[in-house]
């Protein structure tokens, strides 16, 4: 079989690729992936998992997800809708049937790996088939194959026979068994797992949290990309960058960014050192501090009836809880062995702006079918690396200010990018004419103080200015 394409991955960041491919060029597309259906890690995501930022800017560039509808119940009520696992399945799932599949010009091999060489092999059958790549290889799982997510991550912990320890996947089935729950883990997926059991009714006194580090959140509430939301949301991001323009270390900026409104974190008395993006509305916030029973004695080594044995000593336990283990590490950081987006003749779909790996797909989709100039594409395609810390945010943060300067310089792709629904900001200037002279101040901002932002983080990131 001979195709211009070979993606390998058909998770999110391969489909927002391969869609943008289809309607811009004529190429021909083979796209593999070892797991059932398309979407990736969302296959095997637990059943509550959502979205964390809001529907409309996630998926591909051609086909809205959801309705744009605010929620009107639980903790994300007012704010705009977040899909839920099963939405982002049928959406990829319908996608690759009712559009990609049927324009003939796709070959899809799913339950298959990709093993080099243009080589394909199914994982049921063993059958091999050679793919002659007359374009490029698309490496779209990089991310997907360090990442660990919870249904497959080995732990790093022991767990005795008599104890019952699950992953969340298994959380709706097991739950009912028990009356105590202990949550393993500090990040998202243990926020999740402690917000359901409260959404189900269970009693906070019941609930354990083993919490071996505190996290930065973003807060939802000031992070809507909604033209409803313009003023709100802007404001927060001009303090962000009055903040990234005069700070003189990390921590003040942590500290500014709490004081707009931008980051919290779950307990006011402990700083938190960790910063992986996730994000949690205010309502989320006040329902996870309810929990005081937290654990906080470095991470769980043995899980016994008990006790629970810990780096920093051991805690005796009731003995009939149920464990929840939400300490999969979600992403890893690629640093200096990151390999270039364009490649020669493989294109490595990596993050180019902070927190859209979408958006970030789709637009090296675009530069790879219309841009000719390789030394634009090398400069504009900086890594925004995973980061564990608010430093190396903010050091990533730095790259995708740089790589946004140069999109603006080039007309063809700002008009892009300003008209790609995987771009958070072109719901936020949705429908905006020169009549509307306030958003029009605001946005005139916003230039000049990015561009101290970038002269100024250097300086207190202690790194060479670019
Ligand atoms: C809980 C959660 C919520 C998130 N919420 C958001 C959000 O709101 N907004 C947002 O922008 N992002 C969000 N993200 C981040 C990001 O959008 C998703 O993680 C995204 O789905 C990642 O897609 P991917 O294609 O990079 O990786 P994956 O989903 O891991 O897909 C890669 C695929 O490649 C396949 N593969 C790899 N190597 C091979 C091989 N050799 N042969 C065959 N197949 C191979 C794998 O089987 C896998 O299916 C969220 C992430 C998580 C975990």
């Amino acid at each position: 079989m001979k195709v211009d394409y070979l993606i390998v991955g058909a998770g999110a960041t391969g489909m927002a690729f391969l869609d943008v491919i289809l309607s811009e060029t004529d190429a021909t597309v083979a796209i593999v992936d070892r797991r059932d259906a398309p979407g990736g890690h969302w296959n095997d995501a637990y059943p509550f998992v959502r979205l964390h930022q809001s529907s409309c800017f996630y998926g591909v560039s051609s086909r809205d997800l959801g309705k744009n509808r605010v929620s009107e119940t639980g903790y994300n009520a007012g704010m705009f809708e977040l899909a839920t696992k099963y939405e982002i399945l049928h959406y990829y799932q319908n996608l690759m049937e009712t559009e990609y599949l049927p324009s003939g010009r796709v070959h899809y091999f799913p339950m298959s790996e990709y093993l080099g060489d243009g080589k394909i092999r199914s994982l049921l059958s063993g059958e091999e088939t050679d793919v002659e790549i007359g374009g490029k290889l698309v490496n779209a799982g990089i991310w997907g194959d360090i990442t660990t997510i919870p249904l497959t991550h080995e732990r790093n912990f022991r767990v005795d026979d008599d104890v019952t320890c699950i992953p969340p996947n298994d959380l709706p089935n097991t739950a009912p068994s028990f009356e105590q729950f202990t949550v393993i883990g500090a990040g998202k997926t243990a926020m999740d797992s402690v917000l359901w059991l409260l959404e189900r009714g269970v009693d906070p006194d019941n609930i354990s949290w083993v919490r071996s580090s505190e996290y930065w959140l973003f807060q939802r509430d000031n992070l809507l990309p909604h033209k409803e939301f313009f003023f709100g949301t802007m404001a927060t991001t001009e303090k962000e960058l009055e903040s990234l323009a005069t700070s003189n270390s990390v921590d003040e900026h942590c500290k500014n960014m709490e004081s707009c409104g931008k980051w919290h974190r779950i307990d006011p008395d402990i700083w938190p050192t960790k910063f992986h993006a996730a994000v949690c509305s205010n309502a989320e916030i006040t329902a996870l501090r309810k929990i005081k029973n937290v654990i906080r004695a470095g991470r769980v080594l043995r899980i016994e009836k008990q006790r629970l044995v810990m780096e920093e000593g051991e805690i005796p336990t009731t003995g009939n809880a149920l464990y929840v283990d939400c300490t999969a590490s979600g992403g890893v950081a690629l640093g200096a062995d990151a390999p270039r987006v364009f490649d020669g003749d493989t294109i490595n779909l990596l993050m180019v702006r902070m927190h859209q790996p979408l958006f970030s797909a789709a637009l090296i989709a675009h530069m790879e079918a219309c841009v000719q100039d390789e030394d634009f594409k090398q400069n504009s395609t900086k890594l925004t690396d995973f980061h564990d810390t608010p430093a190396q945010f903010l050091t990533n943060q730095l790259n995708a200010f740089l790589n946004q300067e140069a999109w603006n310089g080039n007309p063809e792709i700002k008009d892009w990018i300003n008209k790609c629904r995987l771009n958070a900001a072109h719901h936020l200037l949705e429908g905006m004419t020169a009549d509307d002279t306030n958003k029009i101040e605001v946005l005139g901002r916003l230039r000049p103080l990015t561009a101290r932002a970038i002269a100024n983080m250097p300086k207190f990131l202690g790194i060479e200015p670019a």
